[in-house]
């Protein structure tokens, strides 16, 4: 087996890191939340207005959008070079960019099926961040089946007129725009009656509602829609035929949410922390019982990366994204919430301080953690799905 890189990706590899280590910017406290990588934690202005920076020093470097097609300002990364992208991100601890949803599923959804004038018009200010998107697809009624969803567009004249409900809607207080889906056609079977729309989150009767999370921050939305107008011109794909077109937009997700997430530095973070943890004298280092469970943990981080270039091996041949994707979502996001659940055992009652909570250790970047990590098991699919689809399409049983 042969785990090197190509040389271009090592090229590649070595411009990236040399741009990160001269453009960095300085650390800031709440830095041990970044390996977290979710914009769900940028909820406060201060967190935001760093991040827009950053991204805004990112894209005027070109490293923004980088599998995008030169066409539209992206650098054409290859697969392989994505990876590498991604690794030396987590390798230099960067800040995460702003509009992640613009970047990994609006935009490449539009360069796929956007008419040229929806690509001239939309594209490029994802990429700069000058509009910030969101994705408007679950509803209280249609999370894991989505297409049962019951949010109405009715034509009328140049316009569709919206009424409905999603929810969930992550960074919507913060959206210029919403990909929507809608339901055209009531009659139709629930896939055949869906469209696609692009609605600006400013027109009137638009009202976003943010929702608490158990980590008392504010990262998704209620949205509602009282008789929003939507031009036509605003439809992607064919009026019913929006379900291909969210498809393209959820195969995005997926394969991001997956991206080779790297789950080493969490694991060195959890040994650090068990060296500090004063236990008989020395630290819960010294425990044979909490190296062995720490070594478990850096097996199964080393099996989800290996897991993942077996992913990547495959997709470089030429094959489109396997169920086994589904595989590294769910380890991915059980060993996040084994970890954190077993770093609050190691504090004890350490464990009960917030963060930020002067007298807590590693700024209670642990309870954070656990309270956090369980969005990754419901966002992009459930682990339920998850195991639905890996136990009927990978390993052939029945369906349930
Ligand atoms: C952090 C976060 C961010 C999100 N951001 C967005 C966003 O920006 N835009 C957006 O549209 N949505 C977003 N979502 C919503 C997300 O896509 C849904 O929560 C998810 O699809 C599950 O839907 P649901 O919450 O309605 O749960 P349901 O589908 O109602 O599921 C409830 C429970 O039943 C189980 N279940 C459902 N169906 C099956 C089945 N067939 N077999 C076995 N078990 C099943 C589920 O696993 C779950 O445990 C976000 C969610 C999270 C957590």
């Amino acid at each position: 087996m042969d785990f090197k890189y190509s040389e271009e990706a090592e090229a590649f590899r070595r411009e990236f890191r040399a741009w990160l280590e001269a453009n960095m910017p300085p650390r800031r406290e709440r830095s041990e939340h970044e390996d977290i990588g979710s914009e769900i934690v940028r909820t406060d202005d201060n967190d935001w207005n760093y991040a827009l920076q950053w991204h805004r020093k990112m894209n005027a470097g070109g490293w923004v959008g980088v599998n995008w097609p030169k066409a539209y300002g992206g650098r054409g990364a290859t697969l392989e070079q994505m990876v590498v992208y991604n690794e030396e991100m987590v390798r230099a601890r960067a800040p995460g960019i702003v509009n992640g949803l613009g970047i990994m599923l609006v935009g490449p959804t539009l360069i796929h099926w956007g008419t040229e004038e929806q690509k001239q018009r939309y594209v490029p200010k994802i990429l700069s961040a000058e509009e910030i998107w969101c994705q408007g697809y679950s509803e209280p009624g249609a999370g894991s089946d989505v297409a049962s969803l019951n949010t109405r567009a009715v034509e009328d004249g140049d316009y569709f007129i919206v009424n409905g409900q999603k929810v969930w809607t992550s960074g919507a207080d913060r959206a210029d725009w919403c990909i929507l889906l809608v339901r055209t056609d009531p009659e139709a079977p629930k896939h055949k009656g869906i469209s696609y729309l692009l609605v600006d989150m400013h027109s009137p009767g638009v009202t976003v509602r943010p929702l608490v999370q158990m980590t008392g921050e504010k990262g998704f939305n209620e949205v509602f829609f009282e008789d929003v107008k939507v031009p036509k011109k605003n439809l992607v794909g064919e009026k019913n035929q929006g379900w291909q077109v969210a498809v393209t937009t959820l195969m995005f997700e997926r394969s991001s949410i997956a991206a080779m997430r790297d789950m080493s530095s969490s694991v060195m973070n959890l040994a650090k922390l068990a060296k500090k943890i004063a236990r008989h004298g020395g630290s819960a280092w010294d425990d044979t019982g909490v190296r062995q469970k720490i070594a478990g943990f850096a097996c199964e981080a080393a099996a989800l990366r290996y897991g993942n270039l077996r992913q990547l091996t495959r997709r470089l041949k030429g094959l489109p994204p396997g169920p086994e994707g589904s595989v590294g979502k769910l380890s991915a996001s059980d060993l996040n919430l084994k970890m954190a659940k077993f770093a609050l055992e190691l504090l004890g009652p350490y464990s009960q301080f917030e963060h930020g909570a002067p007298q807590a250790l590693d700024g209670g970047s642990w309870n954070y953690r656990m309270l956090a990590s369980r969005a990754f098991t419901i966002a992009g699919g459930t682990s339920e799905i998850q195991h639905n689809i890996i136990g009927e399409r990978v390993l052939g049983l029945p369906k349930g």
